[in-house]
């Protein structure tokens, strides 16, 4: 079996899933990834989603081990008889690599084809969307062509196979409404008919946080970092905010954070958590951030503006006074935090140090 044959010869072989193991791809000329070459255990065909070499055990045998056909039949114990072989697997078949995990390649090339469509629906067509976008979140054409933001008209459905997703019988669905990418891996979709949920991630996304640097480059160190729920709150922040901050969006209150991320945020001098101001916002504040961080602190917009910067843009908020008042929280609890304690963040010298403070 070409798993063996892969093992034997060095190459680490992972098991996927039941009916899948991946490799490095065992040809000397094809730099793949280390999981580049998928093998289907039922069929015991290998295939290269990189230099697209197929074939089986008595294949590789041949072009790898330089064994002549009657030596690599018998190698692995198959039949041979007159008419050719027995038990082979059906040649015919055809490999494509998505048994069970998605071929993010392929995924990818077809997200950026429906991002460009939908950006150019919304951008050429839909003076209405852009004109909601503007009054009820703040976004400026500026910033909307920035984040590629996008328009699909009516529900589509295609064929998960084209965009290299294990098939199931189903059919991909893409929703009608607003296109929130996050570069080409994630396509979520702030859905035009909310009846189904208001939003729709694209199976098959990534699902890791937008992470939004801003324009200056300071380091990590004199970087804070602010933590909110939705991606469109967060382009309004990068928007509008005059300080540079990182600004994070989680998507939702349940998303993980990576071990990178979570080492690069132990550096930002703090982190404002302005996850939105229910329950579920509160919670989760406390549970992923100021249990977790020394120098994360909880500063939600005020529930007198709504539940989170879009709600409180449309009652006038500016995020730069939200800014201003949230580090003024962050550093009363500081204090509150640092009196009668010693070796406890943020050491009086920070505190004190306004020219840490990038506001
Ligand atoms: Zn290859």
């Amino acid at each position: 079996m070409l798993a063996t044959l892969l093992t034997e010869d060095g190459f680490p072989v992972r098991k996927k899933c039941t009916t899948e193991y991946s490799s490095p791809c065992p040809s000397p000329v094809c730099d793949s990834d280390d999981d580049g070459f998928v093998i289907n255990a039922k069929t015991g065909r290998g295939y290269c989603r990189k230099c697209n070499w197929k074939g089986d055990d008595i294949q590789y045998l041949r072009e790898f081990r330089g064994m002549g056909f009657q030596q690599a039949a018998k190698y692995t114990g198959r039949t041979v008889d007159r008419k050719g072989t027995k038990d082979w697997p059906d040649k015919k078949e055809r490999l494509t690599g998505t048994i069970c995990s998605t071929n993010k390649a392929l995924w990818r090339e077809q997200a950026s084809t429906v991002i460009n469509k939908a950006r150019h629906n919304l951008l050429d067509n839909k003076s209405s969307i852009l004109k909601r976008l503007l009054r009820e979140r703040g976004l400026k054409i500026k910033t909307i062509k920035r984040f590629n933001l996008g328009w699909i008209s009516k529900d589509t459905w295609t064929k998960k196979a084209d965009w290299g997703i294990p098939t199931d019988g189903k059919d991909l669905l893409l929703p009608a409404g607003l296109v929130i990418p996050y570069d080409n891996h994630r396509i979520r979709i702030r859905r035009d008919n909310p009846d189904y949920g208001k939003y729709w991630v694209v199976k098959g996304s990534n699902l890791e946080p937008m992470i939004i640097n801003p324009t200056s480059s300071l380091p990590l160190t004199e970087t804070p970092a602010i933590v909110v729920e939705s991606e469109l709150d967060a382009m309004l922040l990068a928007q509008d905010l005059v300080s540079p901050y990182t600004v994070i969006a989680l998507g939702s209150t349940n998303t993980k954070i990576s071990n990178e991320l979570s080492e690069d945020l132990k550096q930002r001098p703090f982190i404002l958590v302005a996850l939105d101001s229910d329950e579920a916002g509160e919670i989760a504040a406390k549970r992923d951030w100021t249990s977790k961080y020394v120098t994360a602190f909880r500063t939600p917009v005020s529930t007198s503006y709504g539940k989170d910067f879009g709600e409180a843009y449309v009652n006038g908020l500016d995020v730069n006074d939200w800014l201003f008042e949230a580090v003024e929280l962050m550093l009363d609890t500081a204090v509150a935090q640092t009196s009668g304690e010693e070796n406890t963040y943020p050491p009086e010298s920070t505190v004190n140090n306004e020219t840490t403070l990038p506001i």
